[in-house]
C-alpha cells in the first residue's frame, strides 16, 4: 500500500489513460507511475464508488492500465470506466454501418479457435474460446452479432414510432426486406440464412446444409431474430413459447447478472457448428430490451418502455390536433450530428429524438427525451455532460425522471406535462407564423399516416385548420395520460 497518488500522479494517469487523444508526452507521463507502482508490486484502487471494496486497476508491463474482473465494476461515468483505447473500440462498434459494410459471424474450417469470429466484448478469451454458456452482461462495446441485428432493426427503421413498421406480419416482412441488403460477407447475403421463428430451428438448419457455396471457405452458419420472453440461464424462450438452448454465451444488454432475466428481448442467436463437423446449434446470442412482446423496437432499460409510452401518447394526441410525430430511438452513435464529428471516440446517444411535422406536413420542431433511470452523482454528471451537448442544436430538450427518488406516478406525470406544453408551443408557434413564410423552404412528406386517436378520446380528429384551432384551448392533460384500455 503507497497510499493516495499524488494531485500530480492521478493528472498523468487520467491523461494518459483515460482522456481521449492523449498525447505521446502524456502516455509517457503516465507509463512513468505505471512503472514506479508495479515494481512496488502494487495496483490501483479506484474511489469512483466510494465503497470499501473498490475497483481495480491493474499496471502491465510497466507501461498502461487495464481494469481487474475480479473487483467491481468502475461508477457509470468514472474517466476509468473505459481507457482511451476500450473507447475508441467501443466508439467504432457504435458508429452507423456504411454501406458496403459486412458482418461476417462464423470462421473459415479449418482456422485455429472456435468457430466464431472473435468478438472479445462477446465473453469469448484471446484465443477464441467462449468464456461459457449462459447469460452475461453484454459488454458495452457491440459485437458483429449485435451490430448485425441493430442494422437490421435501424434498415427496417423498427427504430422509429411514425415510420417504422408495427403489426407482426408487417416487421417479419419488413426483417426479411431489409435482410437482402445486408452481406454476411463477401456475396453471402442475411436474407439467404435468416428465419425469425425460434421454432423453426430445423428448418433453418436444412436450408444452411444445402447451400453448396460458402464464401472463404467459411463453415455454414445461420441467423434466428424473434422476440424472447425471458432468457433461462442457457434457454431463450420466445415469445412464441419455443425453447432455445444456446452453447455458448448468450449476452443480454443492461445491468444486473439476475439468474432469469426478464424480457421482453429482441433477440440474434448464430446457428453454427461448433467445429465444422459437429451438427449446427444455437452458438451464441444477444438479447436487448424490447418495447412489448409483439413490438421489436429496442429500449435500454425498463424505465425506457415508459418513457415511450408516454410519447407515443402525445403522438396520439398531436395527431388529434393535425400534427405528425415521428419518435426516433437512436440506435448509433449520433456525434456527427450533435458534435459535428469534432470528437471522434465521443459517443452520443439521446435516449430518444423526436421530430413534429406541422398540418401541412412540413418540419415544425425537434426533440430530444433523456430517461434518468438513476441518481447517484457519476451518473448525473455524464447526463449532465450529455445534456450541454444535446442542446447544442436547436429543438426541445426534455428528461423523464424514473429513478427511485421520485414517485413513478409522479415523474410520468412531469413528463407529460413537459410534453403538453412542448406540443402546445409548436403548435402556438405554427399558428403564429406569417402567411408569407407559411412554406417552409424544405417541405418533409407527411407522416405516412397519422395514428387513430385513442379510445375514449374526447375529440375526434378534425382536419387541419380545425384541428389548430382546438389545440389553443386548454386541454387536459389527461387526454394523453390517460391508460389506453
Ligand atoms: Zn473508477
Amino acid at each position: 500500500m503507497l497510499g493516495p497518488l499524488s494531485a500530480e500522479d492521478g493528472h498523468a494517469m487520467l491523461a494518459a489513460f483515460a482522456l481521449s487523444g492523449a498525447s505521446v508526452e502524456a502516455r509517457e507521463r503516465g507509463a512513468d507511475v505505471v512503472r514506479t507502482t508495479q515494481q512496488r508490486d502494487c495496483w490501483f484502487r479506484c474511489d469512483c464508488l466510494g465503497t470499501a471494496e473498490a475497483p481495480i486497476l491493474v499496471p502491465v508491463t510497466e507501461t498502461h492500465i487495464r481494469r481487474s474482473p475480479h473487483h467491481p465494476e468502475h461508477a457509470e461515468g468514472c474517466p476509468f470506466e473505459m481507457t482511451a483505447v476500450e473507447r475508441e473500440s467501443y466508439a467504432a462498434s457504435l458508429r452507423e454501418p456504411q454501406a458496403g459494410d459486412s458482418f461476417q459471424l462464423a470462421r473459415a474450417i479449418g482456422q485455429p479457435g472456435s468457430a466464431l469470429v472473435r468478438d472479445t466484448a462477446s465473453g469469448e478469451d484471446e484465443s477464441g474460446q467462449c468464456a461459457g454458456r449462459g447469460v452475461h452482461n453484454a459488454g458495452r462495446e457491440r459485437t458483429k452479432l449485435s451490430q448485425l441485428l441493430f442494422k437490421l432493426l435501424s434498415d427496417t427503421r423498427l427504430h422509429q414510432v411514425g415510420r417504422g413498421p408495427r403489426g407482426h406480419a408487417d416487421q417479419q416482412a419488413a426483417l426479411y426486406k431489409a435482410a437482402r441488403g445486408i452481406s454476411l460477407g463477401g456475396d453471402l447475403m442475411l436474407s439467404g440464412v435468416l428465419y425469425t421463428d425460434a421454432g423453426q430451428l430445423d428448418d433453418l438448419v436444412g436450408r444452411v446444409r444445402l447451400r453448396a457455396r460458402w464464401p472463404d471457405g467459411r463453415r455454414p452458419h445461420g441467423v434466428l431474430v424473434f422476440i424472447a420472453a425471458r432468457i433461462e440461464d442457457d434457454v431463450i424462450v420466445a415469445v412464441s413459447g419455443a425453447r432455445l438452448t444456446v452453447e455458448g454465451p448468450i449476452a443480454v444488454f443492461g445491468p444486473g447478472t439476475g439468474k432469469m432475466r426478464h424480457g421482453p428481448f429482441v433477440v440474434a442467436v448464430l446457428v453454427a457448428s461448433p467445429d465444422g463437423r459437429a451438427p449446427l446449434v444455437p452458438l451464441k446470442g444477444y438479447a436487448h430490451p424490447c418495447w412489448t412482446p409483439s413490438d421489436m423496437l429496442p429500449v435500454d432499460s425498463s424505465h425506457e418502455r415508459r418513457s415511450l409510452d408516454i410519447l407515443v401518447r402525445f403522438r396520439d394526441w398531436m395527431g388529434t390536433q393535425g400534427y405528425g410525430v415521428e419518435i426516433t430511438k437512436p440506435l448509433h452513435d449520433r456525434s456527427r450530428y450533435f458534435l459535428g464529428g469534432e470528437e471522434p471516440d465521443q459517443v452520443v446517444m439521446p435516449d430518444f429524438e423526436g421530430k413534429v411535422f406541422a398540418p401541412d406536413g412540413g418540419f415544425a420542431r425537434s426533440l430530444v427525451v433523456e430517461t434518468l433511470g438513476f441518481r447517484h452523482a457519476a451518473y448525473r454528471a455524464k447526463k449532465q455532460r450529455l445534456k450541454e451537448i444535446l442542446t447544442r442544436k436547436p429543438g426541445r430538450y426534455l428528461e423523464h425522471l424514473a429513478h427511485d427518488g421520485i414517485d413513478p406516478a409522479e415523474g410520468d406525470r412531469r413528463f407529460r406535462k413537459d410534453l403538453l406544453k412542448f406540443g402546445k408551443d409548436v403548435i402556438d408557434t405554427v399558428l403564429r407564423k406569417p402567411a408569407a413564410s407559411a412554406a417552409p423552404a424544405i417541405v418533409l412528406p407527411p407522416p405516412a399516416s397519422l395514428p387513430a386517436p385513442p379510445r375514449g378520446e374526447i375529440f375526434a380528429p378534425a382536419p387541419p385548420g380545425h384541428a389548430v384551432l382546438m389545440a389553443s384551448a386548454e386541454v387536459p392533460q389527461t387526454l394523453f395520460g390517460a391508460p389506453t384500455p
